[in-house]
């Protein structure tokens, strides 16, 4: 949702490029995964790193979610594993919120992907919440009142994802895209690069094949 281009550079040209701002989520994440955020007391069992899915025709979908929080609640779900009934809460970690607003909405589709893995893997409504490091504040997202509208939005990006994909096309750049923060800058449009080493490669081979 950030970028087009950007995701069909990473997930089908393979790059990757760092800069600051990856560095800083990629620490975020680094302490959530250690399992600084799993913990159990009376009331609540949380786990970081926890795996999701949603394998219906609808979504076909598999990720990792920062964090899941169990709530004790006698109108909850039962969790394998967990003694009680429980109420599902999903805890994303992010760096930096926007200038404008509460949050970003690429953050929350992110989120909302996990909610229709969550909801299915434990037939419930997942309340879900964005933190972020910069303002120390957990944001709720607003899919109870929205649901409609993050899912029409999140069936269309899989859709075009998965064309992409099936055409191996990259993307082209959009029209007023904001490139400022991204690391994959000298990639996408290289200034002093004649041709890009990883194509010409890839060129060769497919020459080879023929
Ligand atoms: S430099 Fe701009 S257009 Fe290129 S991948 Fe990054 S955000 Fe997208």
């Amino acid at each position: 949702m950030y970028c087009k281009r950007r995701w069909g550079l990473l997930e089908i040209n393979g790059d990757w490029a760092e800069n600051l701002f990856v560095i800083k989520a990629e620490i975020i994440h680094e302490r959530v995964h250690q399992g600084l955020h799993s913990f159990s007391d009376k009331d609540k069992t949380a786990r970081s790193s926890v795996s999701l899915y949603n394998d219906s025709e609808e979504y076909n979908l598999y990720g990792i979610a920062d964090c899941i929080e169990f709530i004790k609640s006698n109108k909850g779900v039962k969790i394998n594993g967990l003694p009680d009934l429980y109420n599902v809460r999903i805890a994303e970690y992010k760096p930096t919120p926007p200038k404008d607003g509460d949050f970003h909405q690429s953050d929350a589709i992110q989120v909302f992907a996990q909610k229709i893995c969550a909801d299915y893997i434990w037939h419930c409504n997942t309340q879900c919440y964005i933190y972020y490091a910069q303002t120390k504040k957990r944001i709720k997202l607003p899919f109870d009142m929205e649901f409609e509208k993050y899912d029409k939005m999140l069936k269309e990006y899989l859709r075009q994802m998965r064309d992409y994909l099936k055409k191996h096309k990259i993307p082209e750049r959009e029209k007023g895209q904001k490139c400022s923060g991204c690391s994959l800058k000298d990639i996408c449009f290289p200034k002093n690069i004649k041709y890009n080493v990883k194509s010409e490669i890839q060129k060769m081979i497919r020459e080879e094949e023929i």
